[in-house]
C-alpha cells in the first residue's frame, strides 16, 4: 500500500531574515511548484491559519495558499503564482490581523477595503480575483510576505517594536 503524506513545513518566525526578502516570480509552474504549494496548503491547515506566503516556509518564490472560508462554509483553497493587485480602492478598512510567524499577537490593521489581484492558477492560467472583506485583507497580507513586509510594519512604530519583542522573547523561552 502506498501511504501519501503531505509533509508540514516549518514556519519561519520573526526575526528570521528571509521573512524580509523579496520571493522571486516563477516562470514556469513545474510538479516542483504545485508539490510546494499542496505542502503550503497542508501546513496553513494545520497551523491553523487562513493564509501562508512562500518566504514564511522559507522559500523566495512568488507563491501564497489562502482559505478565508467561515467555519461552516465549505472549504475555499486559493493557490496563487505571481499574485499582483492590479486595482485597490480608495476607501480603506480596519480588520484586525495576526500572522503565523509572529505567533500570538494581532493588530487593527488599515489598508485598501478592495483590491483585484491577477495571478496564475497551478494549470498555468491567468485569472483575476476581486476581493473585498476578510480576502482582501488576507491576500494583501500575503503579497505583502512575498515583499518582505510584515504586517506589523502597517502600525505604529511603538506598538511593533512591542509586538517584536515580546515574540523575541517567547521564542527564547520556548528553546530553553
Ligand atoms: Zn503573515
Amino acid at each position: 500500500m502506498i501511504k501519501y503524506f503531505m509533509p508540514i513545513l516549518e514556519i519561519k518566525l520573526v526575526p528570521d531574515p528571509i521573512l524580509r526578502k523579496r520571493a522571486a516570480p516563477l516562470e514556469m509552474v513545474t510538479e516542483e511548484i504545485k508539490s510546494i504549494l499542496n505542502d503550503m496548503a497542508e501546513t496553513m491547515y494545520d497551523a491553523p491559519g487562513i493564509g501562508l506566503a512562500a518566504n514564511q516556509v522559507g522559500i523566495l518564490k512568488r507563491l501564497i495558499v489562502m482559505d478565508c472560508s467561515k467555519e461552516e462554509e465549505d472549504p475555499n483553497l486559493i493557490k496563487m503564482i505571481n499574485p499582483e493587485i492590479v486595482y485597490s480602492s480608495e476607501e480603506k478598512e480596519e480588520l484586525e490581523e495576526g500572522c503565523l510567524s509572529i505567533p500570538d499577537h494581532k493588530s487593527i490593521v488599515i489598508r485598501p477595503s478592495k483590491v483585484t489581484v491577477k495571478f496564475l492558477t497551478v494549470d498555468c492560467k491567468t485569472e483575476t480575483l476581486e476581493a473585498e472583506g476578510l480576502l482582501a485583507a488576507c491576500v494583501q497580507h500575503e503579497i505583502d510576505h512575498l515583499n518582505g513586509v510584515l504586517f506589523v510594519d502597517h502600525i505604529s512604530r511603538l506598538k511593533r517594536d512591542i509586538i517584536l519583542r515580546k515574540v523575541k522573547k517567547q521564542i527564547r523561552e520556548n528553546d530553553k
